[in-house]
């Protein structure tokens, strides 16, 4: 919330409520007052953070020295770009393979290329492909989200275990799904890179502070029935837990349109891009549901200013676990698709530079 105190407040008041908020667990950030006015006719304002209640907004909003209280809406401040001025880089450190990877920023696309479900047989050859390819990190779901119970639920720690020991052979940072605070333990066991929470956990809070809590990069994907502001309050958990490492993933919505698995958010990603200071990502695989879709889709995401690519690959599609239907399997089609996508989003940076906007890693 923000509080609008009176003018003529006097430090002893402002000091007593702000003994009270702390005394609730919040954090307070005080606004220095309106510039040109005079010290005692100045208006203070402060930023309160945490989770206020109802009544707890009642019971400052009922002090003689405050004139009102504005609970806080828009762009969460942790990653509202007009706050923090410029798109910053997410770091993803690569203790178990070579070479860390930066995200955002302007730093070149990212890709983030491997199987759907980590199988036995395939994932190895699947993501050294991607790495030939030029992808920059493998992605694999050990733990599968599935609408129904009767539906292959991934294999569970084995994936890890799988996904983990073909790093070590790839070299290459992971990208894996974590579908339960119960799991979150596990995936730091193994050390996973990039912990990614799926659209069906998109407000799944406690998920969300746990995984914040790591401290590791988190692939938050939006909720495929959520609005971007639904969207960022939910990632804005993670980041509350004092994580800056917060990559955004759009992955397409539940829509009207037929032709593909989801209809596309393409169009989130220029309007993501102008208010908020995270990297953007786009999901080509489950926003398209097809091969077919990959390449164009891709082609329109990285014209739109994502900072990076993430994607279903599979060198055996028959015998993909989940989601064949929609693995690139030909490494030559990968090749090209990887760099045709950089060349567009090189082209795309390299004018909004021009344009003045200003660019940082953290
Ligand atoms: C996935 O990336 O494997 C996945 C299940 O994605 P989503 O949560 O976007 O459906
Ligand atoms: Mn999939």
């Amino acid at each position: 919330m923000i509080i609008q105190y009176n003018v003529g407040i006097s430090s002893e008041q402002r000091d007593a409520v702000h003994a009270k908020l702390k005394e609730w667990g919040l954090r307070i950030k005080e606004n220095p007052g309106e510039l040109g006015v005079s010290a005692q006719d100045r208006i203070y304002v402060d930023n309160v953070f945490g989770a206020v209640s109802d009544a707890m907004r009642r019971e400052i909003a009922s002090l003689d020295c405050v004139k009102k209280v504005i609970p806080i809406e828009g762009v969460p401040q942790n990653l509202s770009l007009r706050r923090r001025g410029v798109h910053h880089a997410v770091r993803i450190p690569n203790p178990h393979g070579h070479g860390e990877v930066l995200i955002g920023g302007g730093y070149p696309l990212a890709v983030m290329a491997g199987v759907c479900a980590v199988d036995k047989d395939y994932t190895l050859p699947s993501h050294q492909m991607a790495k030939r390819a030029g992808a920059n990190l493998n992605r694999g779901g050990a733990y599968k989200p599935r609408t129904s119970p009767y539906d292959f639920q991934g294999l569970k720690e084995d994936g890890l275990k799988i996904l983990c020991e073909v790093r070590k052979e790839v070299g290459l940072p992971v990208v894996s799904e974590v579908l339960d605070v119960r799991d979150v333990d596990l995936f730091m066991k193994y050390d996973v890179d990039v912990l990614q929470t799926g659209t069906r956990n998109a407000q799944n809070f406690e998920l969300l502070i746990e995984v914040g809590r790591t401290g590791k990069p988190v692939l938050y994907k939006r909720g495929f029935s959520n609005t971007i502001d639904e969207s960022l309050k939910a990632a804005n958990y993670v980041m509350e837990q004092g994580n800056d490492n917060l990559i955004f993933c759009l992955r397409g919505m539940k829509g009207i349109g037929h032709s593909f698995r989801n209809q596309g958010d393409l169009d989130e990603i220029v309007a993501l891009s102008h208010l908020i200071d995270r990297p953007i990502v786009y999901d080509v695989s489950h926003s398209t549901g097809r091969k077919s879709g990959v390449w164009s889709v891709g082609n329109m995401a990285a014209a739109g200013g994502v900072d990076g690519i993430i994607m279903d690959v599979h060198t055996s599609p028959q015998h993909a676990l989940v989601d064949g239907f929609q693995a690139i399997d030909n490494e030559e089609e990968l090749s090209a698709m990887i760099a045709g996508w950089r060349q567009i989003s090189a082209l795309v940076k390299t004018q909004s530079k021009e344009q003045g906007r200003k660019l940082a890693v953290k």
